[in-house]
């Protein structure tokens, strides 16, 4: 079976960008029908959306990123944003975060054109019907959700972090302006930022591979070091250089390896962001991922960010069981980094000592 690779269509990079907006809305608006923003809950202060081309017609949605997006919360959007917009069709959807905004975007979009709840799409290739036209605008990097087929929400009955894999799940536009990223904390732009390292290092390392994946992954890699490696991850070029990266990231998530699904076990367990998470996971993994390991830690030590130790000690057996149960479950990277018999590698008592080295 060969990929039949889709990518996102339009992609507007550059400091200022988002000033072009207006012009990129205008062909939607001539369809009719409300706009839909979703923000980040950070920009309910602040000067972004009374800059942005909002009309009052359009739903304004202040996305809850404390926590990491739940098909629960997914249903609850949709039926919110169902009730404010009536019988009329939405002519885009936009979305101004990071990963947890974008996705919350990308999945109330299935759900306006789709029946159902959340939980019915998640996997690969459920949704039906083309979701109505998106833009992104990420305010935050290293996700790659922005470029990347998939929504990930956490389903908190099933203990199961997966994500809504489709082609309608896909932004249809991007703008990707440094300027969105100037009021990021450090710690979250370095959490959020270096997983899109982590993404690509973990295709690089699978075995499931192919050269246009390994070309963006390492090109992601590259940008990443030239950012990290700086002297301030933070200035302007750094921004866009991260945007960028991003963005080929998630056009390069293939397949992942050991750092996410470990990751996944920490948002589910203790309902951890998945950047910090990451790394967490990787802190916990120098056996596994050595080379990794020491770059990661060396561009901590160089940007001042901490990664305070100490998060699982005292867990409970219970709980090091869902830990165990949240990460196992994702078979397919497992595979790809440690090969089928992967759990006689990752055994309950050897993933309970990965987590209570953190
Ligand atoms: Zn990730």
């Amino acid at each position: 079976m060969f990929r039949n690779a889709k990518n996102v269509g339009y992609v507007m990079i550059g400091q200022g960008a988002i000033a072009q907006l207006e012009d990129v809305l205008k062909p939607r608006r001539e369809a009719g029908g409300p706009a839909v923003w979703f923000f980040d809950h950070f920009f309910k202060t602040g000067s972004l959306a009374g800059r942005l081309p909002i009309e009052d017609q359009d739903v304004v949605v202040y996305v809850d990123t404390a926590e990491e997006p739940t098909t629960d919360g997914i249903d609850a959007y949709k039926a919110e944003i169902a009730a404010r917009i009536g019988s009329s069709s939405p002519c885009a959807l936009l979305a101004f975060g990071g990963g947890a905004t974008m996705d919350t975007c990308k999945c109330v979009g299935n759900l306006l054109t789709n029946p159902g709840r959340a939980e019915d799409y998640q996997g690969w290739d459920l949704v039906k019907h083309p979701a109505p036209y998106k833009i992104g605008c990420p305010t935050l990097s290293g996700t790659g959700s922005e470029s990347s087929r998939t929504g990930v929400l956490c389903n908190v009955a099933k203990n199961l972090k997966l994500g809504m894999n489709s082609d309608y799940t896909m932004f249809d536009q991007l703008i990707l302006d440094p300027d969105l990223s100037e009021t990021v904390p450090r710690n979250q732009f370095f959490y959020t930022g270096v997983d899109t390292y982590m993404h690509c290092f973990e295709s690089l390392a699978g075995s499931y591979r192919n050269v246009v994946v390994d070309a963006l992954a390492e090109k992601a890699i590259d940008l990443s070091r030239q950012i990290f490696g700086s002297g301030d991850m933070m200035l302007p070029e750094n921004r866009e250089k991260l945007m960028i990266a991003s963005y080929l990231g998630g056009m390069a998530a293939g397949f992942v390896g050991v750092v996410h699904p470990i990751s996944a076990g920490l948002s589910m367990v203790l309902g951890m962001h998945h950047g910090i998470a990451n790394c967490y996971a990787l802190s916990a993994l120098a056996d596994i991922y050595p080379e990794q390991h020491a770059e990661v830690a060396e561009w901590m030590a160089r940007q001042g960010i901490d990664l305070p130790k100490g998060i699982c000690r005292n867990l409970t057996d219970e709980q090091f069981q869902q830990l165990y149960g949240a990460s196992i479950v994702h078979e397919k990277p497992l595979a790809n980094a440690l090969g089928p018999d992967f759990k006689q590698i990752l055994t309950l008592e050897k993933v309970t000592a990965i987590y209570k080295s953190m």
